[in-house]
């Protein structure tokens, strides 16, 4: 049996850890949450006490960890997954974070003769739950071959789509899509309802139409119940827009849409929806209009 190391058990590492138990690996989790452990240990995975604990013996090391500096410190730092990995091993980095981190990771693992693979998902929690994740994946094909059933067992459609980093920068395009969508139907709703027609019944218009998006058809009810509980932080979007404009800078392109989005963004997280799903993004336009 192949065994994982897998650390982060947030909203997406938990159906992803436990996902992997259902597909037959052997999963030892950590988290700084115990409560998160503890819960994977209820679904058949081992708990481990440290990162390295929970690297030890695996033949694959995962993470699914918030931002850059979480995956600094918990990959490159003192007692971190490349302190206490093999050589040999694959290891593979689950989370949103910069394209040159991600290569900096890579560079970092193949010094120590580890074998990197950056591979950042959409799809929700909901697609986690339901492992049907989208897998955008940068490294070798060789790597990418031995992490595919890894990534089937999380995942419906998993690509490799260039070196190291360049599964980081697909992510970022998702996220402006993602975010300007959000954008969009919020403007589309507080449009309907000032103007007092059946917003529910409108959306339902836009769904079945070119308008169409998976936004409208899994968040259009919580949107217009005003129901904004994560899912997806509008943190990790605030941390996901600055990687797209960051990225856009490097390739020297113009994003004008995308620094409008990263402005409503900055805007939830002033207002104090930091902490709030990122359809949140209505109640900041809603209020502009007054609404
Ligand atoms: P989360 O905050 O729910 O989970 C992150 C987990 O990492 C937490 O449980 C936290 O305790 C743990 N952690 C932080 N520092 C740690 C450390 N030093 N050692 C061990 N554990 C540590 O975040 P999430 O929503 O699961 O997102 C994880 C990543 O996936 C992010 O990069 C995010 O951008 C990306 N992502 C999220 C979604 C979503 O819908 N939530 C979708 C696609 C991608």
């Amino acid at each position: 049996m192949t065994t994982i190391g897998f650390v982060g058990l947030g909203i997406m590492g938990s159906p992803m850890a436990r996902n992997l138990v259902t597909a037959g690996f052997e999963v030892t989790g950590f988290d700084l949450d115990a409560g998160a452990v503890a819960r994977l240990a209820e679904h058949g995975g081992k708990p481990a006490g440290s990162v390295g604990e929970a690297v030890t013996g695996a033949d694959v090391v995962v993470t699914m960890l918030p931002a850059d500096p979480q995956v600094e410190a918990v990959v490159l730092g003192p007692d971190g997954v490349f302190e206490t990995i093999e050589a040999g091993t694959l290891f593979v980095d689950f989370s949103t974070i910069r394209p040159d981190t991600s290569q900096r990771v890579a560079r970092a693992g193949a010094e120590r003769g580890v074998r990197v693979l950056d591979a950042p998902v959409s799809g929700g929690e909901k697609g986690a739950i339901d492992a049907v994740l989208s897998i955008m994946v940068g490294g070798t094909a060789e790597d990418f071959a031995a992490a595919k059933p890894v990534f089937d067992a999380v995942g419906r459609t998993a690509a490799l789509v260039g070196p190291n980093g360049a599964g980081q920068v697909v992510k970022a395009a998702n996220q402006l899509v993602v975010g300007g969508t959000y954008a969009l139907v919020a403007e589309a709703i507080v449009l309907m309802e000032a103007s007092g027609v059946d917003a529910a019944a409108g959306l339902d218009m836009l769904a079945g139409g070119l308008a169409g998006s998976r936004i409208l058809e899994l968040k259009r009810e919580t949107m217009l119940a005003r129901n904004f509980r994560p899912g997806f932080r509008i943190d990790l979007h605030h941390k996901d827009m600055g990687i797209v404009l960051d990225a856009a800078r490097q390739a020297e392109v113009s994003l004008p849409f995308g620094h409008q989005v990263a402005a409503y963004v900055q805007a939830a997280r002033s207002q104090g929806l930091g902490d709030s799903d990122h359809s949140a993004l209505l109640a900041v336009l809603a209020r502009q209009s007054a609404r």
